[in-house]
């Protein structure tokens, strides 16, 4: 059997890590053709020690430095590149069969719609470039014929439930909706008062899932969801209105279609992004993702509930940006990831987080994002608008 090539783009971050452990556990199935990380030298230069990829990509300056010398000295011919051209290089160079789509933000759309345009096999993490550009990116996936599989667990589970080659037709092939679930974060069931005085550190301290600091306070926020709606409108070509999100804090059931007949076929496991890291790696085959199997009797029960708009204001504002459409849900994103960063950084309150993306929102004209430009230049107004709404006391 011919291996796959695979580029990670993100190798250092936590999906890229998870993806490197499945791909460790298959080496007759898998080589590494580029990894990219953006600052952690140790992490990426231990990762080419293993891997020995072709290229390794960092952001620039000093990493490539220290990169080159930590691979010369434990004599890894490596190449080392940087900047985010060379991203677009190793997404769409010929001999990468497969690219791994885990770079965290706005900064992974150039890089990842490169691997679409080349007709790559793309595996989809970077969630924020589809709710920013899901009409360029839609359009680029059908010309290119690239294959897009999803690695979010919701929408992994979503495709794995969805009868094969479902292309959006819910009326013939006889599925109603799409119940994606939401482990509510760890505020679920926080007194509302307490919010305001919320920390990074108990933002990011997710009682289910292991993840990156941003997508951790967008699941304490349910940005997250909200983001992930918009992903589910695009990937599976779904109204607003087919889509519901399902508070089910276990995080056991990933996801979940219902079909007109009342069937409701839903993918289960263990929290663990091997899974659908695994899933998508092989498809349609499946190989062992170093994932324990999941002990139902352990589980004990599965709940569920409807979701706080009241508590949880970003995922209304998601549903907006959605219906809004055009260049809303950039703007959206946009503000989001100055919001959030903001509130990493001790500058923001968390209970001002989703006032910042609405003010953005009502800031920025509403307007068009049919292409590149245009969502990049709603990006940048919808980052200009959030900072501006920060600088308000
Ligand atoms: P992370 O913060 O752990 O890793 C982010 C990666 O992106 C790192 O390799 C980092 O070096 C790189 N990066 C950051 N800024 C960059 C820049 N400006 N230019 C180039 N590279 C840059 O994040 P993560 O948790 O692995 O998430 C990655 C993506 O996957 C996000 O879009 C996230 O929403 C999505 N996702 C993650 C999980 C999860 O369990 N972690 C689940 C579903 C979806
Ligand atoms: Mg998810």
């Amino acid at each position: 059997m011919k291996r796959q090539r695979l580029t990670v783009l993100g190798a250092t971050g936590s999906i890229g890590v998870s993806t490197l452990d499945v791909v460790a556990r298959h080496p007759e199935r898998y080589e590494v053709f580029a990894l990219s990380g953006f600052s952690r030298v140790d992490t990426l230069a231990a990762q080419c020690i293993r891997h020995r990829p072709r290229y390794a990509v960092v952001g620039g300056g000093d990493a490539a430095t220290q990169l080159e010398s930590r691979l010369r000295a434990a004599g890894v011919v490596t190449e080392v590149l940087a900047g985010e051209d060379a991203l677009e290089q190793v997404a769409a160079a010929p001999e990468t069969d497969a690219v791994m789509a885990a770079i965290v933000g706005a900064a992974g759309l150039r890089p990842t719609l490169a691997a679409v345009r080349a007709g790559k096999r793309v595996l989809l993490a970077n969630k924020e470039a589809l709710v920013m550009a899901g009409a360029v990116f839609m359009a680029e996936v059908r010309k290119s014929g690239a294959t897009l599989l999803p690695i979010d667990s919701e929408h992994n589970a979503v495709f794995q439930s969805l009868p094969a080659g479902f292309a959006g037709d819910f009326e013939r092939r006889g599925v109603r909706r799409i119940l994606l679930t939401a482990s509510g974060g760890p505020f679920r069931a926080t007194p509302l008062e307490q919010l305001a005085s919320v920390t990074p550190s108990q933002a990011c301290a997710h009682p289910n899932w292991s993840m990156g600091r941003k997508i951790s306070v967008d699941s304490a926020t349910m940005m997250n969801k909200g983001l992930e709606v918009i992903e589910a409108h695009w990937l599976f070509a779904a109204g607003a209105e087919r889509i519901e999100v399902v508070i089910h804090p276990q995080s056991v059931i990933h996801s979940l279609v219902e079909y007109v007949d009342g069937s409701v076929i839903a993918q289960l496991g263990n929290p663990d992004m091997r899974t659908p890291i695994a899933h998508a790696l092989a498809y349609p085959e499946r190989i062992d993702a170093g994932v324990a199997a999941l002990d139902l009797f352990q589980v004990a029960q599965l709940t569920f509930e409807r979701p706080d708009l009241e508590r949880f204001p970003c995922l209304r504002l998601a549903y907006r940006a959605l219906a809004a459409g055009g260049n809303a849900p950039a703007v959206m994103n946009a503000a989001n990831e100055v919001a959030v960063a903001a509130f990493l950084e001790g500058r923001l309150p968390f209970l001002r987080i989703a006032g910042v993306i609405a003010a953005a929102l009502d800031a920025v004209p509403p307007g068009p994002a049919a292409d590149l430009p245009a969502v990049l230049a709603a990006d940048a107004l919808g980052r200009q608008a959030a900072l501006v709404a920060l600088a308000r006391p």
